[in-house]
């Protein structure tokens, strides 16, 4: 065998192969898997190609397991997946590809290995390992794949216009295995990208955001978004990101690029979190920095506002780009929202209210906010970077305290709505949440404990300047 496989990989493997032969059917291990393995990464999908019936080989595969693995597969492509000991293995007929200009899928005729090959995306990718009897294990690498591996460079075997005129969703997985493998992506592939940017129009929204993701959950996310910025992708895929490039200036004062300084936010959270919602928190977090932008004399510039509106923002983004509207969504929102508030606790005297509001609003999700606050200090300047620090490591250490003291995280004051209702005689209206948020904030500020009782007396007094009375037989606290 050419490629390093664990002894359960080769059992499959050496399973498929047998099938093939009982079924007369010349077979090879293809693409990614091959790729990986020869880096040295683990891989859990195996792709198939067969000079045949891809379908047949996967159900003869299948047969040769204890229990049989059910064989999902798509007539029309002709295409089969089995699902064994945690691999995908994916079977698929030789072929050959023609595309038609307005859709990136291809009229596909049956074909020979070597056509096959000539329809993969990049040389690192065309990769085959024989699984026939005369050459069980061989490397079949007709576009020098391995030197490029070697080399680490990403190239297209064909010529690179036409492979991504053909279908540029390849435009984006160069830039994507780029970031992912810390790959270079060859000056002719990386111009033929360049060249035909537009026709990134006819990819659909749901797998350009699938290599967005990919990119984000990169080690170092920053260099797949700077690779699509550079050829101008990103202007056409995402231009909210590109409005954040570039510094102006008046009166010889500047600002920082945002765009640079978004990328190195991402790049210093991505070792401390593989969460994709806080990645793209940190993505977003100063999205409202050019629709907030201003110059004031005296001052300098500033963006007053940009995590509220940034905010605003996250929901239209996420409906833009076909992200989930669920509470991954909320959870990102909450975060642009917030993301001021640990670092503000740094400039001024911290009060325990500051910090009670914070365990309050930031809830369960507090860790993830101090992650992104201390990944948004990018300052080039030392001293300045080791003082925030400092001031955030004592900002973490007082939440810490006042949290073990108020217990408040995930908290809910101690009279509800409904109590309030009941005790009035009320239907929900503006009285029940004046009195609702004057408790919630006496607790926060300190004016009263956090506790049934004196919530109650609180709420009391506060209903009588409203004027309104509790019901008869309603005026005991029930604790
Ligand atoms: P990953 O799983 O990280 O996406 P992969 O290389 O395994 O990496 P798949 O999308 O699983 O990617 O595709 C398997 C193989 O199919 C690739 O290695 C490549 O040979 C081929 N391939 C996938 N997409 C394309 C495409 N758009 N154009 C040409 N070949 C492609």
């Amino acid at each position: 065998m050419d490629i390093q496989c664990t002894p359960e990989e080769l059992f499959l493997i050496k399973k498929v192969a047998h099938a093939a032969q009982d079924a007369g059917i010349e077979a090879y291990l293809i693409g990614g898997f091959v790729r990986d393995k020869i880096l040295g990464r683990n891989c859990a999908d195996m792709d198939i190609v067969c000079v045949g019936d891809g379908i047949e080989l996967a159900k003869k595969t299948a047969s040769l397991f204890q229990p049989k693995p059910a064989v999902s597969f798509f007539k029309n492509f002709g295409t089969a997946h089995i699902r064994v000991h945690n691999y995908d293995i994916e079977f698929v007929g030789a072929r050959k590809e023609s595309y038609r200009y307005h859709s990136r899928n291809p009229d596909v005729v049956p074909g020979t290995l070597e056509d096959d090959q000539n329809r993969r995306d990049f040389t690192i990718n065309a990769l085959a390992i024989s699984l026939n009897k005369d050459d069980f294990g061989k490397l079949l690498d007709p576009f020098n794949g391995i030197t490029d591996l070697e080399n680490k460079i990403i190239r297209t075997p064909l010529e690179p216009e036409q492979t991504f005129i053909d279908d540029p969703l390849r435009m984006l997985r160069a830039i994507r295995f780029a970031a992912q493998l810390g790959f270079h992506i060859e000056e002719k592939t990386y111009y033929g990208i360049k060249q035909h940017i537009d026709r990134i129009r006819i990819v659909s929204q749901e797998r350009i955001t699938e290599e967005v993701n990919k990119i984000l959950m990169c080690p170092q996310p920053s260099i797949g978004l700077d690779l699509l910025y550079q050829a101008g992708l990103l202007h056409l895929i995402f231009p909210q990101l590109v409005d954040l490039a570039g510094a102006e200036f008046i009166d010889g004062m500047g600002h920082k690029d945002n765009f640079y300084h978004t990328l190195q936010v991402l790049d210093n959270i991505a070792p401390n979190t593989d969460d994709l919602w806080l990645r793209w928190a940190a993505l977003l977090h100063d999205i409202a920095k050019p629709a907030t932008k201003k110059f004031e004399e005296g001052i300098g510039w500033t963006f007053h506002g940009h995590e509220v509106v940034g905010g605003r923002m996250v929901p239209k983004i996420f409906n833009q780009l076909k992200l989930p509207q669920n509470e991954k969504m909320r959870f990102v929102r909450k975060m642009v929202e917030l993301h001021l508030r640990p670092i503000s606790l740094t400039k001024e005297n911290i009060t325990d209210s500051a910090i009670r509001r914070l365990l309050f609003d930031a809830g369960e999700d507090l860790e993830a906010l101090m992650a992104l606050c201390e990944a948004d200090i990018t300052s080039k300047n030392k001293h300045k970077v080791k003082r925030f620090l400092a001031n955030f490591e004592m900002v973490r250490k007082r939440l810490k305290e006042v949290e073990e003291m108020d217990q408040l995280r995930n908290w809910q004051p101690p009279v509800t709505g409904e109590m309030i209702m009941e005790t009035f005689g009320l239907p929900p209206s503006r009285e029940v949440g004046e009195i609702k948020t004057a408790i919630r904030e006496a607790i926060l500020d300190g004016i009263i404990p956090n506790n049934y009782d004196e919530a109650w007396a609180f709420m009391l007094a506060k209903a009588k300047e409203l004027n309104l009375e509790p019901l008869s037989g309603n005026e005991k606290c029930k604790s």
